[in-house]
């Protein structure tokens, strides 16, 4: 188990996720201000022994997550901040997590001799939405740290942080919905989207809790204090690249006249049809050797965990197996999870991989005999 380290509390609400900050939430409950910062008495927590002589501050797993009641770097402590380093350093055995929404203020904050960066400190920054991620993670990847993990909770809309994925300098992501009575919706689409981000740039991914207010497929769930995270674990979308952690994810295919429906009726898919050429050059080949072609291509570009060039690995045109893979929505693992439900981030068996020849072939003869 991790532990935490509180070496003061209290804070000021800064940004949107702020709203409805737990640490007001608890105070308030107990008629305290939290916009009253004051040192706690584990200021100096790491430093602490027991009689035997053993730091009291240990932690199974070695993470220590610092300063969970307020915020590392609020101005309030600055002058307690650099004696807080210290003890961090001397503490090299532990691994110090320290979650912020003040990215901007860690330059000015950092101990002289940070260099670039310590090994044993993990900075977060929190971003709850696309303002603030377009602000923050700019100067996050610019700082020299170490350890670098992006904090979406509480979720309050979609985020595209694909660019800043992309820099391989993001080690985790974690999202979350929001807790609490006055609690704002979570859509679990923005979930799932920064899910996908993360399995094309191999960041490992972690859906920590539903929240209390929880939108999935249009629907609004309103979830237990108590079963916000157990709910988030069992839809199994945490995601570790090298791992089939997405074969956790419980789903079920469309049905194939459902899917068709659903195609015709989408501009983009529909538009797609075999042209004369394609058409000639399927019955010169025939049927079964077209469908070898498009188990070969479904086996080597969309069957990896994480296919090279995922988006744009089919071509719009040169093969009638192509076409199809766009008509039908086969052409990347992103449109493969959103129109036959087969979770990206997985390696794709046996089973799915002929499912999707099947879906293929299911087009091309249609089109072929015009029915
Ligand atoms: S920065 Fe964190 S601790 Fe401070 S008010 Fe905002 S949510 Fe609360
Ligand atoms: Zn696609």
């Amino acid at each position: 188990m991790s532990d935490i380290w509180n070496p003061w509390h209290g804070c000021h609400k800064l940004s949107p996720g702020c709203a409805n900050c737990y640490v007001y939430r608890r105070d308030e409950s107990i008629g305290k201000d939290a916009s009253v910062v004051t040192k706690t008495g584990d200021f100096d927590l790491p430093l602490k022994k027991n009689r035997q002589g053993q730091y009291k501050l240990t932690a199974d797993d070695g993470v220590i997550y610092t300063c969970m009641t307020s915020d590392f770097f609020l101005e309030d402590a600055d002058e307690w901040r650099q004696d807080c380093w210290d003890m961090i350093r001397e503490r090299s055995d532990l691994r110090f997590h320290i979650i912020t929404k003040r990215i901007d203020r860690f330059e000015q904050c950092a101990p002289p001799d940070w260099g670039d960066g310590w090994d044993h400190v993990t900075i977060c920054s929190t971003c709850e939405n696309q303002d603030r991620a377009d602000y923050r993670l700019p100067i996050f990847l610019n700082l020299p740290i170490k350890h670098r993990e992006i904090i979406c909770e509480p979720m309050l809309g979609e985020i595209d942080m694909e660019k800043y994925l992309a820099t391989g300098l993001i080690g985790h992501v974690t999202c979350g919905g929001e807790s609490g009575s006055k609690a704002r919706p979570c859509d679990f689409r923005w979930i799932q989207e920064v899910r996908r981000q993360c399995i094309r740039n191999a960041v490992p991914f972690y859906f920590k809790q539903t929240g209390a207010v929880f939108i999935k497929d249009g629907r609004t769930y309103h979830i237990e204090r108590s079963m916000q995270m157990p709910q988030a674990k069992k839809s199994g979308y945490s995601y570790i690249p090298g791992t089939d952690s997405a074969d956790g994810i419980v789903y079920r295919l469309p049905e194939r006249n459902e899917l068709f429906a659903g195609l015709r009726k989408s501009g983009f898919r529909s538009g797609f049809h075999l042209s004369a050429k394609d058409k000639e050059y399927v019955a010169e080949k025939g049927i079964e050797t077209i469908r070898s072609h498009a188990r070969d291509f479904v086996g080597k570009r969309l069957s990896a965990e994480n296919p090279e060039n995922d988006g744009k690995q089919t071509p719009m045109k040169g093969h009638p197996v192509f076409i199809a893979q766009h008509a039908t929505a086969c052409c990347c693992r992103g449109c493969i999870e959103k129109w036959h439900h087969i979770p990206a981030g997985k390696v794709l068996n046996a089973a799915e991989q002929e499912y999707l020849v099947g879906v293929l072939m299911d087009w091309i003869e249609t089109e072929c005999t015009g029915a």
